[in-house]
């Protein structure tokens, strides 16, 4: 059993204070279904209350140099360096996944925390050429103003830091919502952010298990001029609707359905390796997962045959224990997505190699899998399953395997593996993804725009790109006036 952060209340305009309705929610630990305890439930009344903490915030922080704004997160990189076994411990408590992957999760915060930091230091504008003699002109880089940063359950530190790492790097201030199952790893995050001395107002945390007015009431603001999502491509798109109506800025980074491409060139212990690698991470709830697995008939009965071993010694157990490498599912609907994408596949003639099945509670539990005989018209071909369920499909030919790779709406992460750097190159032109990883697992880095195409997403996170988001080129012109 981890500790649990200190406060549960709302963090506004730097203090922890009740939700004025009082209201509070549980929260469960996945592999126990036990309730660890309640947190405040915001109401749209406390919206008002953090995004004005926001804006009265905003003009003494966007006026801050960078490299004092850099000064301010790297006292929380420092902060939460000191806390990070805490906090890891924490989100296995409430998430589910191993500790391993929570304490990787943790240094990746870190690392977010001071690459924004540096990059506070970097906001250029431009002096653009003369084209009239009678004029000078520049462009410079303003901070947007009120940041609402909307985040999911999957990686509850990671896409919180770094959210509000790059807005605050860019001058800009933040009230954030994260997702109703993992509220803990949040206010533990937020708590590293008080003790580090953020200025009261910059960040704001608004917990609620009814998203819903809270959202409405949120981008209704005219203050809110940035909405910065992570989630659903299905609530991404309503918040987007809704982000039209006062022309906020959106920036949205959605769901995956990635292909993971096998040709028979390819080093297929290097693929297999890689595979497992990505597949089962956080029970295959991440939005980079493999969901289809192309492999060139003539490896896959060798590739299969290993990754249906390796999927099959997997060790599934709660987070705590040292030995699991897979941990439980985040709930009950999550946990019945999967059941039914497996029962739809296998009433469409899929052949289960292994797993197949949830496992008995407490707790939300699902077998790794490997299924055969998959094809374009199964919901798991078509549809996130977010689960530990690896579909394997045949293909012979790169323009077949290239047509059926991107039909699909989601355009986030594909993976390529071949030995053939002509086709590496062909393949990672004509895949419609944000990102493509050849001979790679891990394309993700700090310093690289990290994001979707399609109704994966629009705009990126990450590197320079990522900061760009938050900061409105200005034009000065300055007449010289005759003479
Ligand atoms: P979700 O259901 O879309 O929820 C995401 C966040 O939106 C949660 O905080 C949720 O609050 C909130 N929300 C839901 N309805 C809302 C509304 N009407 N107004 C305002 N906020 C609202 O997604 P999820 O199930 O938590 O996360 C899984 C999804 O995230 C997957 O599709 C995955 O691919 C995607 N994802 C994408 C990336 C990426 O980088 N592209 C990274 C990670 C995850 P509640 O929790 O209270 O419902």
């Amino acid at each position: 059993m981890a500790a649990l952060p200190s406060h549960r209340e709302l963090y506004v305009d730097g203090a922890w204070i009740p939700s004025t309705g009082r209201g509070t929610f549980p929260v469960t630990d996945p592999a126990t279904e036990a309730v660890l305890c309640e947190v405040a439930d915001a109401t749209p009344a406390d919206a008002e209350r953090a995004v004005a903490a926001a804006a009265a915030a905003f003009p003494s922080w966007s006026a801050l140099t960078g490299a004092q704004r850099g000064a301010h997160l790297l006292a929380a990189r420092d902060l939460l360096a000191e806390r990070a076994d805490r906090l890891a411990r924490i989100m296995t408590q409430e998430q589910g996944k191993p500790l391993r992957e929570s304490r990787n999760e943790i240094d990746r915060c870190l690392a977010f925390l001071e690459w924004y930091a540096g990059e506070a230091k970097r906001i250029y504008g431009e002096v653009l050429p003369v084209i009239d003699p009678g004029r000078r002109q520049q462009v410079i880089r303003r901070p947007q103003g009120v940041v609402l940063a909307i985040t999911p359950w999957n990686f509850p530190a990671m896409m919180l830091a770094r959210k509000t790492a790059t807005a605050l790097a860019a001058g800009c201030t933040v009230v954030a919502k994260p997702a109703e199952q993992t509220p803990l790893t949040a206010l533990a995050l937020f708590e590293v952010f008080d003790e580090a001395g953020l200025p009261p107002g910059t960040v704001n945390l608004l917990t609620t298990a009814d998203p819903a007015p809270l959202g409405a009431a949120l981008l209704g603001d005219r203050r809110v001029r940035h909405v910065t999502f992570t989630g659903s491509t299905a609530v991404g798109k309503l918040l987007a609707a809704e982000a039209a109506k006062r022309v906020q800025h959106v920036s949205l980074e959605l769901g995956g359905h990635a292909p993971f491409v096998v040709f028979d060139d390819a080093d297929v212990d290097l693929a297999v390796d890689h595979l497992l690698g990505l597949k089962f991470k956080n029970c295959g709830q991440t939005c980079v997962n493999p969901n289809r697995i192309f492999v060139h008939a003539a490896v896959r009965d060798d590739f299969v045959k290993r990754v249906t071993a390796a999927a099959a010694g997997l060790r599934v157990g709660n987070g705590f224990d040292d030995e699991t490498e897979v941990g439980p599912m985040i709930d009950r609907d999550g946990l019945e997505k999967v059941e039914a994408h497996v029962r739809d596949a296998v009433q469409q003639g899929a052949r289960v190699l292994t797993g197949g099945e949830a496992h008995p509670g407490p707790g939300f539990w699902y077998a790794p899998t490997v299924l055969t005989g998959v094809h374009a018209g199964m919901r798991l071909c078509r549809e996130e399953t977010f689960g530990p369920v690896t579909p394997v499909l045949e293909f012979e030919h790169e323009d077949e395997v290239t047509e059926q790779a991107n039909a699909t709406d989601y355009g986030l992460v594909a993976y390529v593996y071949t030995g053939s750097l002509a086709r590496a190159l062909r393949m990672s032109e004509a895949l419609e993804f944000g990102v493509v990883g050849v001979n790679d697992n891990q394309p993700g880095t700090l310093q690289a725009p990290f994001g979707g195409v399609k109704e994966s997403g629009i705009g990126r996170e990450g590197g320079r790109d990522g900061i760009l988001e938050f900061l409105e080129p200005k034009l000065v012109s300055f007449g010289l006036g005759p003479g």
